[in-house]
């Protein structure tokens, strides 16, 4: 069946019981064995069955089964949030003497995690420079490349098949946080790509009121971090959230349709504007990555960034918008703005921000699904503060 329809009925079963049309919240830490042979069985592995809420959860499962078919994954288990889904695999993957080898920028958070966390535990964080570089920097010791695309805050666009190709020549798993892409634009496992990611949070859920993480890829990679994120570390999604993610997936397609419409005639407005130095958006031809994203996505997504005159211009727009609201976070149905450099990227030593785009001049849009007209509007006054501002000050 077509995605769309998968979005819908995929890990949708009435509840056996009752007859419930839609998954009920399982809101309960244990499950009754029934029998103490039972309890014997589950335990060990040879009956299958819900023991404990860390592990697992009715509601829970639902919203993985959805996953797993709108990915394509053999399976997929899901976190309390991105960055336990992120720790969670790199937890169950890497031991001290290990390497992973990213392709920058990454979100801020992921970033520290490998240069502060995973660095502390003997694991070696090397930044590949560029796709082209990864045949020479890989070692026996590298066992995992990890990327973005688009990235964050900059959006460039990476070819999936063409870092899958060189991976798996040299037998080095690969994970892609598809977080920007969603798998309704962008699958990567079909590209070749091991194992997916997303910060659930953000198109997922896509209303803005819950934290998630999920990770899709081999069966049995996922049954190990299954044990290691949860069994071990607990960091376990609880069943209303769940239910919130399987609520919010239904309608991915819908309003993944209205974020990429949105954002196209943001950055073309935007591309036209005076003011505006640059603009960052896979969607227009004059974007470095625009051939790559046309084969790999089936849309260019919901952001846009924009590079303005200065630090200050840049303080200016976002003090001036309306409707979009300054907050971090993105793949809301309500359009954000943020100033990278000064918030989710701040802690990154300067000369790395500078050196993955992170400019202080940029800003990022997460454009939601509101009417672009309107959208558009706001953003006309907002850069309209911004030079009245430039004339005062001459
Ligand atoms: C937000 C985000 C994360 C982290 O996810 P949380 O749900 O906030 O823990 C990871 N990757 C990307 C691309 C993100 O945008």
């Amino acid at each position: 069946m077509k995605l769309r329809t998968r979005a819908v009925h995929a890990g949708h079963h009435p509840d056996a019981q009752t007859g419930a049309h839609v998954v009920p919240i399982y809101s309960t830490s244990t499950f009754a064995y029934g029998s103490f042979a039972r309890g014997e069985r589950l335990f060990a592995g040879e009956e299958p069955g819900y023991i404990y809420g860390r592990i697992g959860n009715p509601t829970v499962r639902a919203f993985e089964e959805k996953l797993v078919s709108l990915e394509g994954a053999q399976e997929a288990v899901a976190f309390a949030s991105g960055m336990a889904a992120i720790s969670a695999l790199c937890n169950t993957l890497l031991a001290p003497g290990d390497e992973i080898v990213y392709l920058a920028p990454l979100y801020g958070g992921t970033e520290g995690y490998f240069l502060e966390t995973l660095t502390r535990f003997g694991v070696r964080v090397t930044d590949a420079g560029s796709v082209e570089n990864l045949p020479s920097i890989l070692s026996p010791a590298t066992k995992l490349i990890y990327f973005e695309t688009p990235t964050n805050p900059t959006l460039r666009i990476y070819d999936l098949a063409a870092v899958a190709k060189i991976a798996r020549a040299r037998g080095v798993l690969t994970v892609v946080d598809n977080t920007f892409a969603t798998p309704y634009l962008t699958r990567p496992l079909e590209h070749g790509i091991d194992v997916v990611l997303h910060s659930a949070t953000k198109y997922i859920g896509g209303h803005g009121d819950c934290l998630a993480g999920v990770l899709a890829g081999p069966k049995e990679l996922m049954d190990a971090v299954r044990a290691e994120g949860l069994r071990h570390i607990g960091g376990t999604l609880g069943a209303f959230e769940g239910y919130l993610m399987l609520r919010g997936l239904k309608t991915l397609p819908l309003r993944m349709e209205a974020h990429c419409a949105g954002a196209a005639k943001v950055a073309e407005y935007l591309a036209r504007h005076p003011a505006v130095q640059r603009v960052h958006y896979p969607g227009l031809p004059s974007h470095p990555g625009h051939e790559v994203a046309r084969r790999q996505m089936q849309g260019f997504g919901g952001l846009v960034s924009v590079e303005l005159e200065s630090k200050q211009a840049a303080a200016v727009f976002l003090d001036g918008l309306k409707l979009f609201t300054q907050a971090v976070s993105l793949g809301d149905v309500e359009s954000l703005a943020t100033h990278p450099a000064s918030t989710t990227h701040q802690l990154l030593p300067s000369e790395i921000r500078e050196l993955h785009g992170v400019t202080d001049t940029l800003v990022r849009l997460s454009v939601g699904i509101e009417d672009p007209e309107d959208l558009i509007a706001d953003l006309e006054q907002a850069l309209n503060q911004m030079s009245l501002v430039r004339v005062a000050s001459r």
